[in-house]
């Protein structure tokens, strides 16, 4: 029986820093064209999803998944061809090694990122009470403040820097040499976050052996595994096996481990959508710098970032919702992301949908 005569002060029981946070929200997009989250549009030809239906057929679901997910961590790393003498670790989705390498840190130490940057450092940061420190890019350009971060790891001595590369919601690649010397300054950890790799034409992967202190992160979502959930850290054997001791055991699920080894291994399927993808992103780009009144920022990314006319993101936005299309609102957010929408890239007629409701709306 429910206890009646009792209040329950949650606000006694949880920290203050979870008390305080907003839930990560989700917007329904259904009936809608979704080109809200960096999906790839693209699905698989029927052979490749029968030939993936009868590996899944046998998988044994009463036993406990492989721990280590072995087969899948050599695929991961043959397919990166990454030496021996680092390690990887598997997370449910990247989110999840974010919050692994957050849990690892000592209470109230400072994190430090770019602002804007991926809003899961600064929701985990603060949910675990770290200290979160945003450091403004530069307006227009989205570049890097080389002085603010240096001077901001001075004064702070974060324990860990996140840099996404390329940049969410930004979408561009940092300036190489500005990180290399962040990574060499800092006293901490840098992980560089690649979640848009499989779009970008660049890569710390290979930069690993050069720096101690520099671990490299992955996932497979925005590549078009974004249901299976798995991402992927790749650095020294010493760091990965702090984090490995505060990994649940069994976090890669048996259909997961299975479904995303036989994808990597059909590579070909996926740098063919990805080309279609980008080849999409030239376009879309194209089109909507020929707009009156946006501004558009250049992306190496499967998203792009507009600037509308003031005070017009979140009209334009629903505007475009209304005509069928879910694209992201991030104008709220403000600082520089200030009357700025997100789209992602999608599949051609998706993008025209998107084009054609966004045209309307400035006129209308
Ligand atoms: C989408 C995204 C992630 C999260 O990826 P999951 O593997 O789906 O959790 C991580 N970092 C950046 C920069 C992202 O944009």
């Amino acid at each position: 029986m429910v206890q009646k005569n009792r209040t329950m002060d949650l606000n006694s029981l949880f920290r203050k820093e979870v008390l305080a946070l907003s839930a990560y929200k989700v917007a329904d997009a259904q009936g809608l064209i979704k080109l809200d989250a960096m999906e790839n549009p693209y699905h698989w030809p029927e052979d490749i999803k029968s030939s993936w239906l009868a590996l899944l057929r046998d998988c044994p679901l009463n036993r406990y998944p492989d721990p280590e997910a072995r087969p899948l961590v050599e695929t991961i790393r043959r397919l990166n061809q990454l030496p021996a003498q680092f390690d990887v670790l598997l997370g449910n989705g990247s989110d999840e090694i974010i919050l692994l390498l957050l849990m690892a840190l000592n209470p109230g130490t400072s994190v430090l990122a770019p602002a804007p940057s991926f809003v899961m450092y600064k929701q985990i940061s603060q949910s675990l009470g770290l200290n979160y420190q945003g450091i403004p890019l530069l307006a227009e350009s989205f570049e890097l403040d080389l002085p603010a971060m240096l001077a901001a790891i001075e004064q702070h001595r974060p324990a860990l820097i996140f840099l996404a590369y390329p940049n969410n919601p930004t979408g561009n690649l940092f300036d190489e040499q500005s990180i290399r010397e962040i990574i060499k300054i800092t006293q901490g950890l840098v992980v560089i976050d690649e979640a848009y790799a499989p779009f970008a034409d660049a890569s710390f992967m290979n930069s690993l052996g050069q720096y101690d202190n520099l671990l490299v992160m992955r996932t497979l979502s925005k590549l078009g595994l974004a249901g299976l959930r798995l991402g992927y850290i790749v650095g020294q054997p010493a760091i990965i096996g702090e984090l490995n001791k505060i990994r649940l055991p069994y976090n890669i699920n048996s259909l997961t481990q299975l479904s995303a080894d036989f994808a990597l291994s059909h590579q070909a399927l996926f740098d063919e959508q990805t080309q279609k993808i980008c080849a999409e992103r030239t376009r879309l780009l194209h089109e909507l710098a020929q707009i009156d009144g946006l501004t558009v920022f250049v992306s190496a990314a499967n998203f792009i970032l507009f600037r509308t006319p003031e005070n017009q993101a979140t009209r334009i936005f629903e505007y475009i919702k209304q005509q069928g299309v879910l694209i992201k609102n991030i104008s709220y957010q403000g600082g520089l992301l200030t009357d700025c929408l997100r789209v992602t890239v999608g599949k051609p007629d998706e993008n025209a949908a998107f084009l054609s409701a966004l045209k309307k709306s400035l006129v209308d």
